[in-house]
């Protein structure tokens, strides 16, 4: 395919809204784990005594990009036990999902949860559409490459029918990652971090091909590679879910499990454990690695409209805030400390600050 000529390339780039990066404009910074799984989540089905509990968790940076694929799987496994009512252990990404599209297939669903949102992780993700995100370790990425695919696109067709809902649940924006950027950390820090599975490319007909732009075509200093991704407007997203849930019939019930056996006094005989980072404890299960993630949070800006990334921080214009994250940094994987670090937030507003200090005004 020839590339584009500059003169053909979209120039609504000259009309972007600088960010008002300031740390006392700084609303909150959170701090959560990805439940990451070396070969990707665990969607299975288990016998506990007399029930069928259906895992679904482990999903590490990509839980909301692939809820609803991967919730679709466990789904089939709970209603193939024949059962008409549903307990879902779980009230985060996975848990909302498995519990909707149950609920869709003509079971009577209650969940089950210790916490619901806005006080679940799922709540403190960036909000993109990453499906590749810490889903599995390079090894087991042909193992997993099939199973994938389907949840990926399941999700994204999903996806799709939710554009230009009131209060943009999902919405597609545009982004811009700024190449040669100076950097801002030492160039010899390493990734302490696994090799991950790349698989990628088995959807890239799913979004628009990247394009690079040169300088003097953008208001940046230097040249940018635009790309159009996936946001998922959590807030606004999360009370859909749960409103549709409610509305749909179904039940919650606020409750922590602290053993698996305590499952067994459920009236529901089939369960779908989508418990996230809590099934470490709650099953034994080791082989889920926290992956520790920060953001810091903006006062909102209506008109900041596309997401921006260097090396070393994103920025990611949500509706309910504008996301500030260090990326690239050591030290978070296998990590479970969940206390912030606003010094590093400061940091990355203010290197993003630089950057819109250098941006080229209209
Ligand atoms: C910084 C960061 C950025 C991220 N960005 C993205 C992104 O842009 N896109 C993306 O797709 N993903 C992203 N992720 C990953 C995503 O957040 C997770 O994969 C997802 O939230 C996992 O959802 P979950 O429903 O499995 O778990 P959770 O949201 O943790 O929900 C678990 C539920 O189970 C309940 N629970 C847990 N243990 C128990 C128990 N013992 N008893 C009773 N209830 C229990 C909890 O209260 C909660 O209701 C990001 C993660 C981080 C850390």
């Amino acid at each position: 395919m020839v590339p584009p000529t500059v003169a053909q390339l979209d120039t609504s780039v000259a009309e972007l809204v600088p960010v008002r990066a300031q740390v006392d404009r700084i609303t909150g910074v959170y701090v959560c784990t990805r439940p990451f799984r070396a070969a990707g989540p665990r969607i299975e089905l288990e016998k506990l005594g007399r029930k069928a509990i259906v895992h679904n968790y482990g999903h590490g940076g990509s839980g909301w990009s692939l809820s609803w694929g991967s919730s679709a799987l466990a789904v089939d496994m709970a209603r193939a036990t024949g059962v008409r009512e549903l307990g879902v252990i779980g009230c985060g990404a996975l848990g909302l999902t498995s519990a909707l599209l149950a609920q869709r297939a003509g079971m009577s669903v209650r969940i089950y949860a210790k916490a619901l949102p806005p006080d679940v992780f799922s709540m403190r993700a960036s909000g993109l559409w990453t499906p590749h995100s810490r889903i599995c370790d390079a090894q087991h990425a042909a193992d997993f490459g099939d199973r994938w695919e389907t949840m990926a696109r399941t999700s994204y067709a999903m996806y799709q029918s939710m554009l230009g809902l009131p209060g943009d649940p999902i919405e597609w924006i545009d982004g811009y990652h700024l190449l040669d950027a100076a950097p801002a950390q030492p160039s010899e820090a390493v990734s302490d971090e696994p090799d991950y599975g790349d698989l990628s490319d088995r959807i890239s007909d799913l979004a628009p091909n990247s394009v690079t732009l040169p300088v003097g075509s953008t208001p940046f200093q230097q040249p940018v590679r635009r790309f159009s991704i996936m946001m998922f407007n959590i807030t606004s997203y999360a009370r859909m879910l749960m409103s549709d849930f409610l509305l749909a019939g179904g039940k919650i019930v606020v409750r922590e499990f602290t053993h698996p056996r305590q499952l067994l006094a459920l009236p529901e005989r089939t369960l779908i454990n989508a418990t996230g980072y809590g099934a470490r404890a709650l099953f034994s299960d080791e082989s889920i690695i926290p992956i520790r993630g920060q953001t810091a949070r903006l006062i909102p800006q209506p008109d900041v409209n596309y997401a921006l990334n260097t090396s070393h921080l994103s920025m990611v214009p949500r509706r309910d805030g504008l996301l500030v994250q260090v990326i690239g940094d050591t030290g978070n994987f296998n990590n479970s400390d969940l206390t912030p670090d606003r010094a590093a937030s400061e940091a990355a507003v203010r290197q993003l600050a630089d950057i819109m200090a250098t941006m080229r005004r209209t």
